[in-house]
């Protein structure tokens, strides 16, 4: 190596590496061979989400610097932060995914500040701008940009030229120049705030509550997760969605995200801003305006529960006392349990017996008697 840059602040793992080649005159795939001699281990998948302690090792040696250093580029460095446990593959919250396929992108997941480009001494991407939170840049209170201005395709670096960070792979148009700029674009402040309080708790690890309760970030964050999710799923954050419109005199237009989109990862950075502004809302003097927001759209505890059926507990704890009423749907793990303790004291496990042990709903067999269901739930003190 003639030269050996170091990782800026706050740079990704690639961002870094595309510099590392620039400034020894080789390309990204010349790189990639000579750290493990086939560039397509390296260039082949997500390096920033994907990279292994062997590789972190190699890299180290190399450019001379500690691996903790190379470590801080990656996206597994949110762990314990953003979420609790990294996925180097498959979905993996709040990481957006730029779909590989080759050397080429398919997914939107790569972000940036055309300002910020424009600007660096040293033009370089930024970890942070792979989160799906990340919607606007707040040194410059501008949108971010997911896409080429001049052919529209995913960010990505060129990996078989010596080009500087900020060139499109594609299309080799300067990111940084916009062929259609948008003069003055219409900032939200309250969801340019609530992402400024987002990164204020990611960075410091925690965040606080009402009543002087503390909570590690991650928590905080499984929390948001769940309601972004539940406002872009349909069913009951649609109605959600439609009173926090109303509530900002905005007409409640259907849905804007598209249906089955899978995960809030995958939404383009309008969809995503359309979030952040909605949690705005949701978080402003929190829990009181959420708790109104909840009660009024008759959303209720289950709502938010993520696929396995849980809630976060401190979402669970603040918006409990005002959630909309109605029955606790018991867990499958509840109801096997039930069974079981029913059959080991010699009583029956049918469904029916079940579900009434558990406080639940009463359904009689016999058509005529249905009107005469008694709702068990409404009187257990641990509704949702
Ligand atoms: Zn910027
Ligand atoms: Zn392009």
């Amino acid at each position: 190596m003639l030269t050996r840059p170091k990782p800026l602040n706050d740079e990704l793992l690639i961002s870094w590496l595309a510099r590392l080649a620039n400034s020894n005159h080789v390309t990204l795939r010349e790189l990639g061979r000579l750290l493990v001699g086939h560039a397509q281990k390296v260039l082949g998948s997500d390096v920033d989400r994907s990279i292994g302690p062997a590789l972190i090792q190699r890299l180290a040696s190399i450019a001379r610097i500690d691996e903790h250093t190379i470590q801080r580029t990656t996206l597994r460095s949110y762990e314990g932060f953003l979420f609790e446990r990294h996925s180097p593959v498959g979905q993996s919250r709040w990481t957006m995914p730029i779909g590989k396929y080759g050397n080429r992108r398919l997914g939107f997941g790569q972000q940036y500040c055309p300002r910020c480009l424009a600007t660096d001494r040293k033009p370089y991407l930024r970890r942070h701008w792979r989160l799906a939170l990340s919607v606007f840049c707040l040194c410059h209170r501008r949108y971010l940009r997911d896409s080429c201005p001049h052919c529209q395709s995913p960010v990505a670096l060129p990996v078989d030229s010596q080009a500087a960070v900020g060139e499109c792979a594609i299309c080799h148009g300067d990111l940084t120049k916009d062929p259609k700029p948008i003069h003055r674009e219409n900032i939200d402040d309250a969801s340019l705030d609530h992402q400024q309080r987002l990164y204020c708790i990611l960075e410091s690890g925690w965040a606080n509550l009402p009543r002087g309760r503390v909570i590690y970030a991650h928590l905080y964050f499984e929390g948001l997760h769940s309601i972004w999710r539940m406002l872009a799923g349909g069913g009951y954050g649609e109605r959600l969605y439609k009173y926090l419109c109303q509530e900002r005199g905005e007409l409640a237009l259907p849905l804007p995200f598209p249906k089955n989109c899978g995960a809030i990862e995958m939404l383009r950075l309008p969809e995503r801003a359309n979030l952040l502004s909605l949690s705005a809302g949701l978080f402003r003097d929190w829990p009181k305006n959420a708790q109104a927001a909840f009660k009024a759209a008759k959303v209720g505890c289950t709502d938010i529960a993520d696929r396995r059926g849980r809630t976060p507990f401190w979402l669970a704890e603040d918006l409990r006392q005002s959630l909309y009423s109605r029955p606790y749907w018991k867990s499958q793990g509840e109801r096997i349990a039930a069974a079981q303790y029913l059959r080991s004291h010699g009583q029956s496990d049918s469904r029916n017996n079940v579900a009434r042990w558990l406080g639940a709903w009463h359904v009689l067999k016999n058509k005529d008697q249905r009107s005469t269901v008694v709702e068990l739930a409404r009187r257990s003190p641990d509704l949702g």
